[in-house]
């Protein structure tokens, strides 16, 4: 990845190929902070640039406003950051024809769901990147291994909205909690049938998915959820979900974690957050 020589951003050097290659960093991280539009790489510094090296800053860094400086400077944090976003298989293409899965391959195959794959590493045949850490296989993974095969065949109806899932909701929790296991994401309606889903359950449609957080509580991840949410009050939010729901028992809770709009209607704000129990004290 080319360097930089000096600082771009407002007020910077902004010499013109170091911000051309910013914008171009800025579009190969572009996923990152879905939605944001494409820069055109034309090497001048304007507002839409600057705002997206904040936005950068804010939604995948999570610098807090008064550290979100703007601007990004010869082998900074942001900068690193933004060279370690675009080596990722951002682009990942979707399988033109439907993958054909082998059932007896699939089966062999070691169904690990607390695996993550981590980055760059390699992927088992026919699967693929949904998002940076997040995969195909492992969205659509499940420990009913008879319908296995079904849900991923059915599952590739619904990449397109498993990628939005992996990446608006996932990502950003990965990067402040990157211990999540994802337990559930894509059941087919016989899986979802199976597991006694509810007969509407946006996990049929890949708009929904459940993690745990193996060995703590899910108080800071609570409220790291709502208090990042964003609504008119916080533009700034990352997340626009559709339900948020702590469920099971005591012990053995697990994070049900959904799109919205545009995917599905809005819910009642009885049933937008569910659970959300005491904020965490500071300083414990
Ligand atoms: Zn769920």
């Amino acid at each position: 990845m080319a360097l930089i020589k000096f600082p771009v951003g407002l007020g910077k050097t902004n010499r013109h190929d170091d911000v051309k290659q910013v914008q171009r960093l800025l579009n190969l991280n572009k996923n990152r902070m879905f939605p944001v539009e494409t820069l055109t790489e034309d090497g001048f510094c304007g507002p839409k640039t600057r705002a997206q090296i904040g936005r950068f800053q804010r939604s995948v860094m999570f610098l807090p406003l008064s550290q979100a400086t703007g601007y990004v400077a010869p082998d900074d944090a942001t900068y690193n950051g933004l060279c370690w976003g675009a080596r990722e298989p951002w682009n990942v293409k979707v399988p033109q024809k439907a993958v054909d899965m082998n059932t007896s391959m699939i089966v062999q195959q070691k169904i690990n769901q607390s695996e993550q794959p981590a980055h760059g590493k390699n992927l088992a045949k026919d699967d693929f990147f949904l998002s940076p850490n997040f995969t195909f296989f492992q969205m659509t993974a499940t420990t009913h291994t008879e319908f296995l095969a079904q849900n991923r065949k059915e599952a590739m109806g619904f990449v397109d909205t498993g990628k939005v899932l992996c990446t608006t909701l996932l990502e950003p929790i990965f990067q402040k909690f990157p211990n999540i296991k994802v337990t559930s994401g894509f059941r087919c309606p016989a899986l979802n049938k199976a597991v006694k889903g509810s007969p509407s359950s946006q996990h049929m449609k890949f708009q929904a998915v459940d993690f745990i957080l193996p060995g703590r509580t899910y108080d800071d991840l609570c409220w790291f959820i709502k208090q990042n949410e964003k609504t008119k009050g916080n533009q700034h939010g990352i997340f626009t979900f559709g339900q948020f729901i702590l469920e099971g028992p005591p012990g053995r809770q697990w994070l049900h974690f959904s799109l919205g709009e545009p995917y599905h209607a809005p819910f009642p704000p009885e049933r937008h957050i569910m659970a959300i129990k005491n904020p965490p004290s500071l300083g414990k």
